[in-house]
């Protein structure tokens, strides 16, 4: 490969000096959301879907052209209908063998839904793949990195049929150029690496096929993609590689190798738009060299989390443009923008060391903005003070392009600086005093040994105890009476009625079916973070600021600006009402602190682990006062402890070390009579098996109904000693298992724990699933634990 100028296009435009690696697509109001919602239920008709999707970018390309991103390329056209990956999965045809059918259909491939070619897929197949359909699941969804985006996993095949199977991407170039020609946007897709990497091969592949096996093939589809979009106009296309930022199931000069042979080949493809290749959520290290000497017009760099590289580094920079992600796309604070403009001026001296063109370097954002809310302008009940540390995606927008102006000189005192975060609440004497007073005896509990015995007297459990891990079907009426109870249109005392209501039904039927250890149901949680955020100091909610999580769905979380602490008991009033309707043991249910930090945006002027620290003490003082109030077991949730797990394994110690510690810290003020729970709930048990065993909870319950045979294995009693519930019933299908069915699986589970540490429960929670699946596996679950443990 050659670093030999090209010159593929005669435009030859260059780079804007500002422009972010990509946009929110959900719209301000969710509009994508509504639309989707209306079309899938039938409300609304393919057409008038066509006519709101086309508003909505429309509107995006309008508002981004007023923030300051004009000229051709200025704009990344992210907008997805549901998922980045999978629109780059259909650009190049991976459509897995089972979804066949929806491919050759006469729909079409275009995001408005109109025209039609062969072999392409029309909107109701791309909802198929997405959403699944009658006979097929969708495909699997998984994190999209360390974010709380969720990406739909590609399936491949040795014969899959690679060829353009979406024209989206062409569609939506030649769409921006109804807005003239200087509002031709960047066409953006997922990578070829990026793609594969994030692929699995498609059941029934041959042992040994590795998605990326099919790398030559599928980028011989994207040059055909760049060959179109060059023919339709496009100046620049994006190739966004993540996945150089992350470790990855191939060594890193493995990934350097085909890295180099994937952008190698596109960059020597006669007829193409110059290419942009991103490299966000982190550092790249010495991947960077050999991406420059590919062949490609410009690489951006994650400088808020990976170093400015060194001229040795930029040796190969020759015309290459360098896009400085220098400002944060997954934390909603402001940057402080005189830090950046030097941190851009000492890149600039490092490119011209390297004798490259320090005038080409142009400023990006670190990710695509698609992880923080649209705007902070409609956010006026937020107090002022805090409102003015933080930015959304536009005020993102307009700080990348201030740092490409002249605004910001380095050191300059006249530029847009951020506010210091010093106002009320952001440091609290007498939570700073508490975590400074903290000892190791503070994470200490006693021997399991101790403490099991004196529960198992407190509680007198049967063996194979049933539970559920918290939370019932949220039934209409629940969701009414929170909602009401929010605007005002019902007084607290109604709300209560309602709540305390619900809560009788919940444990009576659990009381009916037999259940061992209740739970209260949640019904007073809209989400299990920002319950808590709405209860504890430290944090604030915005009105308006979504996030889409995946497709349709979207998240408001909370920011946490400040110092935490708990300014009253939260869950004790609900906990110890339940406890009071049954002589069963009622179990109380908590979040963890790694779980609140991972769906809130978290402040950046100290370290997570500190910040853990003052949610765990809020929540170990939450423990005492439910166990004060009678309840003798507290289950306090982590799902999100693998989410967080960082992509470079050299940094994952640092990171379990700290949540391992905030768990510790939350639980351990418990007596040894009362019971500790946690939940985790994913099923890559296996690499954090340690990190779960450290955490010390006396009974974990984790996902495992997807995978079951890898959890058993890791389930060593060796390595994991105290009491596991294994979920025996995969809650996220409708899909009711037999008590037979479920009765094999604990007694598989029994050969491989033993008697004493099993436990009986679903795989996660029950609050997406309606009361008749609910009722009638619960009853299952019952009768297939009676079975086995008559059998122990
Ligand atoms: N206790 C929560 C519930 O049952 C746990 C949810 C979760 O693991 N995501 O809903
Ligand atoms: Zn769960």
């Amino acid at each position: 490969m050659t670093n030999a100028p090209r010159t593929p296009d005669a435009a030859r435009a260059p780079l804007p000096a500002a422009t972010p690696v990509g946009y929110p697509r959900i719209g301000p109001d969710r509009e994508l959301k509504k639309a989707e919602e209306a079309y899938w239920s039938g409300r609304i008709d393919r057409a008038e879907f066509a006519r709101r999707t086309r508003a909505l970018r429309d509107e995006t390309r309008a508002r981004l052209a007023e923030l300051g991103l004009t000229g051709p390329a200025a704009i990344p056209e992210t907008f997805s209908l549901y998922d980045q990956v999978l629109d780059a999965a259909l650009a190049v045809g991976i459509v897995p063998d089972r979804f066949a059918d929806v491919l050759g259909a006469d729909g079409a491939s275009s995001a408005d839904g109109s025209g039609s070619a062969d072999g392409t897929i029309d909107l109701d197949g791309y909802f198929a793949l997405a959403r699944g359909t009658a006979e097929q699941p969708p495909l699997e969804m998984t994190k999209w990195f360390d974010t709380n985006y969720h990406y739909l996993v590609p399936e491949i095949g040795p014969d899959t049929d690679l060829h353009i199977a979406s024209t989206q991407v062409i569609d939506l170039f030649r769409e921006s150029l109804e807005g003239g020609a200087d509002a031709a946007a960047r066409p953006v897709l997922v990578g070829p690496l990026t793609l594969l990497l994030l692929a699995k091969a498609q059941d029934g592949a041959p042992a040994g096929f590795d998605p990326l096996d099919r790398l030559d093939d599928v980028v011989a589809v994207y040059a055909e993609l760049l060959a179109r979009l060059h023919e339709a106009g496009a100046t620049w296309v994006q190739l966004d590689e993540p996945a150089l930022a992350a470790d990855q199931r191939i060594d890193p000069q493995g990934l350097a190798a085909l890295l180099e042979r994937a952008e190698g080949r596109l960059a020597s493809a006669e007829d193409r738009p110059q290419i942009l290749v991103t490299t966000p959520y982190g550092g790249i290290g010495d991947l960077l060299p050999g991406l420059l000497a590919t062949g490609i017009e410009a690489v951006h760099l994650d400088l808020t989390r990976g170093e400015i590289p060194s001229a040795t580094q930029l040796a190969g920079v020759g015309r290459t443009v360098i896009a400085a992600g220098l400002v944060e796309g997954r934390s909603v604070w402001r940057t402080e923008l005189p830090t950046a403009a030097a941190r851009l001026a000492l890149l600039r001296e490092r490119v011209a060391e390297a004798g490259g063109d320090p005038g080409a370097v142009v400023v990006s954002t670190s990710v695509s903005l698609q992880h923080v809310p649209h705007t902070l302008e409609r956010e006026t009940d937020l107090p002022a003070d805090l409102r003015a540390t933080l930015a959304f995606a536009d005020e993102k927008i307009a700080e990348i392009v201030a740092l490409a102006g002249s605004s910001v000189a380095p050191g300059s005192v006249d530029g847009p600086r951020s506010v210091p975060r010093d106002f009320a609440g952001v440091r609290r004497n007498d939570v700073r005093e508490r975590t400074a007073g903290l000892t190791a005896a503070d994470l200490e509990r006693s021997a399991f040994e101790v403490r099991g015995a004196a529960q198992q007297s407190r509680l007198g459990l049967p063996v194979l105890p049933t539970t559920t891990i918290g939370s019932f079907p949220q039934v209409a009426g629940v969701r009414r009476a929170r909602a009401d109870h929010r605007a005002g249109r019902i007084d607290d005392a109604a709300y209560e009625k309602a709540m305390r209501e619900e809560i009788r039904c919940v444990v009576a039927l659990q009381e009916e079916l037999g259940l061992d250890v209740l739970v209260h149901g949640e019904p007073e949680r809209n989400d299990m973070v920002q319950y808590f955020a709405e209860h504890l100091d430290g944090f604030a909610t915005t009105a308006h600021g979504w996030v889409q999580s995946y497709g349709s769905r979207c998240t408001r979380p909370s920011i946490l600006f400040g110092d935490v602490s708990r300014p009253a008991p939260i869950t004790v009033g609900w906990s110890t009402f339940a406890q009071s309707l049954t002589d069963k043991p009622v179990k109380g249910m908590l979040t963890g602190p790694v779980t609140i930090l991972a769906w809130s945006f978290v402040r950046d002027d100290q370290s997570l682990g500190e910040t853990a620290d003052q949610v765990a003490l809020a929540l170990r003082d939450e423990i005492t006062d439910l166990e004060a109030a009678g309840i003798g077991i507290v289950q306090v949730d982590e799902p999100a402890l693998r989410e967080l797990l960082p992509l470079r394994a050299s940094d994952q110690d640092d990171y379990l070390r700290w949540s391992v510690d905030s768990f510790r810290l939350a639980t351990s003020g418990a007596a040894d009579a009362t019971q500790i729970h946690t939940h985790l709930c994913y099923s890559e048990f296996n690499e954090v098996v340690d990190a779960i065993d450290a955490l010390g909870a006396d009974v974990t319950s984790i996902e495992a109904a997807r995978s079951r045979g890898e959890i058993l294995e890791a389930l060593d009693p060796e390595r994991f000693s105290r009491g596991i519930g294994p979920g025996v019933w995969d809650i996220h299908s409708p899909r009711v298992p037999a008590t037979e069915e479920i009765r094999s699986q604990l007694s598989a589970a029994l050969d491989r724990v033993g008697e004493g540490r099993l436990w009986a429960n679903p795989d996660c929670g029950l609050k997406t699933r309606g009361y008749e699946e609910t009722t009638e596996s619960l009853r299952h679950l019952v009768e297939a634990a009676r079975t086995v443990r008559e059998r122990a």
